[in-house]
């Protein structure tokens, strides 16, 4: 049996499920998730080893109208992603219509051409029964020649079907990477940060979480690692907001943080965090830069 290896583009807009499915067909939790729209900022590299293939994911920001450079800049990153892959998954909600935001992701795909596509009809447990029919022609007349196949991402439902569909468009050749136990390229650091922010972003609403940044800090190596992070927020009034009724917020989050990265680390980890205030950041050069988000 001959051994394929390609990149393939998550792709679609917010809150479809790219992340929470990229996590499950790859099996660690590579980039965090949220019920809020454009949790994942950058691209984020996740390797699935299969026993005839290695599929190099790339899952991307969400395809949306932006509304600061942040957005821009995310926006971009997934344009970008799509002419480098050899393949995309695009990955719709069919529990809802299409949207003009799935005919802009439709726009970007036209490039790498539909044959080259698999569409993940994802939230299954969501369609209603009548509905089913509807979708299937609404959202296959946006891709056809592409594959489509229903998924839940939640539980992982019809992976392996998903992948079957997705391997025969990858090219003949070995891994990229060889080492079986390397899933993704961000750093310790990074994916920690990420972790603050998932904790911060199930626990806020409204604007507060498009507001949000964490920057680390410190990092101490040790019998206890040393973690001191920055939640960076926008305005003054949002800072209470963060901290809480006697730090309570701040202390849940971290709480709920600190457990997931000593999971990560295999060790005990003590955790400080501090809320810092960066006026209209998400549309400042200079700091998107200074947080790794350009
Ligand atoms: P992304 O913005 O497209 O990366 O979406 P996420 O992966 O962050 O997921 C957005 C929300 O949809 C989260 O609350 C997920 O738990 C939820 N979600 C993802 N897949 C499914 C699914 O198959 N069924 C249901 N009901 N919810 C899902
Ligand atoms: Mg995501």
């Amino acid at each position: 049996m001959s051994f394929r290896c390609g990149i393939v583009a998550v792709v679609g807009k917010p809150n479809v499920g790219k992340s929470t499915l990229m996590n499950a067909i790859v099996g660690q939790k590579v980039a965090i998730t949220s019920s809020r729209s454009q949790t994942t900022r950058k691209a984020i590299l996740g390797v699935a080893n299969l026993p005839n293939a290695q599929i190099v994911f790339r899952d991307t920001p969400g395809i949306h109208d932006p509304k600061s450079k942040l957005g821009k800049a995310m926006v971009d990153t997934a344009f970008q992603t799509i002419p480098e892959a050899d393949a995309a998954l695009w990955v719709i909600d069919v529990s809802r219509p299409a949207s003009d935001e799935d005919k802009r992701v439709a726009q970007a795909l036209k490039e790498l051409g539909f044959e080259r596509v698999v569409v993940a009809m994802n939230k299954m447990d969501r369609l209603r029964p009548e509905y089913v029919e509807s979708r299937f022609a609404e959202y296959g007349e946006l891709s056809a020649p592409a594959q489509m196949i229903y998924t839940k991402a939640l539980t992982g439902e019809n992976i392996k079907e998903l992948l079957e569909l997705l391997v025969p468009l990858l090219p003949e050749g070995p891994p990229m990477y060889e080492d079986p136990d390397f899933y993704t390229d961000q750093t310790m650091r990074q994916i920690a940060g990420e972790l603050i922010r998932e904790k911060v972003l199930s626990h806020t609403r409204e604007e507060i979480p498009h507001s949000v940044a964490v920057v680390i800090e410190e990092w101490e190596d040790g019998e206890v690692t040393h973690i001191g992070a920055a939640i960076i927020v926008e305005r003054e009034s949002q800072k209470p907001i963060l901290i809480g009724k006697k730090g309570a917020m701040l202390k849940e989050v971290g709480t709920l943080a600190r457990k997931e990265i000593e999971e990560m680390l295999g060790g005990k980890v003590f955790l400080e965090l501090f809320v810092k205030v960066r006026e209209h950041w998400r549309d400042n050069t200079a700091r998107l830069r200074e947080f790794d988000l350009l």
